[in-house]
């Protein structure tokens, strides 16, 4: 088994540091413990170091998380510190792009006693997972899109490399959840196919990928139609996979259904490298108060614990990840420490410690 993980750390911006703190203290203790070695390289970038250098994400840093097992990222970018050209800052998405994080894997888990604008039936548990392309659709022209006095245009992008390696990655979780006795082995494409060419292509490709996992249920919807049955019954998903657009808009409705951004966390995966953050931004509303939830932050560093320790055939990280995952979940359900965002009145480092607590009585 391998026993050290060198960790890229990008704290961020706003509440960034603050979720941040608290989340690598525990996984230093959980490695202590757990009898392997995680070490954390801090490096910077993000709006308040484009404001100091004039730079979102200097070489050095992109090189540096290039060279790490892993990349633990928290919310970065402020509405206050732009580009020229208007838009925010936001290295994660270089960052997807350039090291071909073409799968954004956003979990949506509701459990029993977790509060959620749901009524949930009693009998039932949503769990399932939503695959964002994240490297091409409709943000392929992001920063380079045509505006004039009288239009404006954009393009979206599917192409057939990055649209196999997709598939074939959702076909990979499908089975692998069933493993675990997490689904039934079923993956879903999420698209336009009735009125777009592109989403007919896309479409082409998941059923030719299909073909290859006759033991995986391959289905398909169209996105309007999803974005209904994530409310009215979200238990039937297993594995979604969409265009990164879609996948944008659908994975804030899970965050919704989970009760909230403060409960999301996603990793982008590619072929060698993987980033791992919460889904929610910097929140500069609530930024410097210590308030902030500490929870998608969390889920993401156990999702992190999860993927290296089945790449690199090491049990222990990935029991891990599966026991911070469910620390977690049941310090959220049990409702007594909860943060604002979840209708509590604990702070950031209390919420944390909560989760360390159940973690060492477990
Ligand atoms: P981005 O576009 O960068 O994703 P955003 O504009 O969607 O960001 P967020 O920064 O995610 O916005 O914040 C949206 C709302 O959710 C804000 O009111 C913020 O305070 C709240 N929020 C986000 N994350 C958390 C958190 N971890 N804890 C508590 N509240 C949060």
């Amino acid at each position: 088994m391998r026993k050290r993980f060198d960790i890229a750390v990008f704290d961020g911006d706003g509440i960034g540091p603050e979720i941040m703190r608290p989340t690598i203290s525990l996984l230093r203790q959980m490695a202590l413990d757990g009898g392997y070695e995680l070490t954390f390289h801090h490096l910077p970038a993000g709006a308040a170091h484009y404001a100091e250098t004039g730079k979102s994400l200097p070489c050095a840093s992109l090189d540096a998380a290039r060279r790490a097992d892993a990349i633990l990222l928290s919310a970065m970018g402020l509405p206050s510190v732009r580009y020229p050209d208007g838009t925010e800052i936001s290295p994660q998405i270089e960052l997807r792009k350039a090291l071909s994080l073409f799968a954004g894997v956003r979990p949506v888990r509701l459990v029993p006693g977790q509060r959620s604008p749901l009524a949930l039936p009693a009998d039932r548990e949503v769990d399932f997972v939503l695959i964002r392309e994240s490297t091409e659709g409709l943000f392929h022209s992001q920063g380079a899109g045509e505006v004039t006095e009288t239009e404006a245009r954009e393009t979206l992008l599917i192409t057939r490399e990055t649209s196999e390696k997709l598939f074939r990655f959702a076909f990979g979780l499908a089975a692998e959840r069933r493993l675990r006795g997490r689904g039934p082995g079923r993956v879903t494409c999420v698209d336009k196919a009735n009125v777009f060419r592109a989403f007919a292509f896309f479409r082409a490709i998941f059923d030719a990928e299909a073909r290859h996992h006759p033991d995986i249920v391959a289905d398909h919807a169209y996105v309007d139609a999803t974005a209904l049955w994530f409310v009215l019954k979200p238990w039937d998903f297993d594995v979604l996979v969409t265009e990164n657009m879609f996948g944008d808009i659908l994975s804030d409705l899970g965050a919704g259904l989970m009760g909230g951004l403060g409960l999301a966390p996603s990793a982008d995966i590619g072929t060698d490298h993987a980033v791992f953050q919460p889904c929610h931004g910097s929140a500069p509303d609530i930024a410097g108060r210590g308030v902030a939830n500490p929870m998608a932050m969390l889920l993401s560093a156990a999702m992190m614990l999860d993927w290296l320790g089945l790449r690199h055939d090491a049990p222990t990280v990935v029991e891990d990840g599966r026991r911070l995952r469910e620390a977690v979940e049941a310090v959220v359900a049990e409702g007594a420490v909860l943060t604002a965002d979840l209708g509590g009145r604990a702070t950031t480092e209390e919420a944390a410690r909560a989760v360390m607590d159940r973690l060492a009585a477990a």
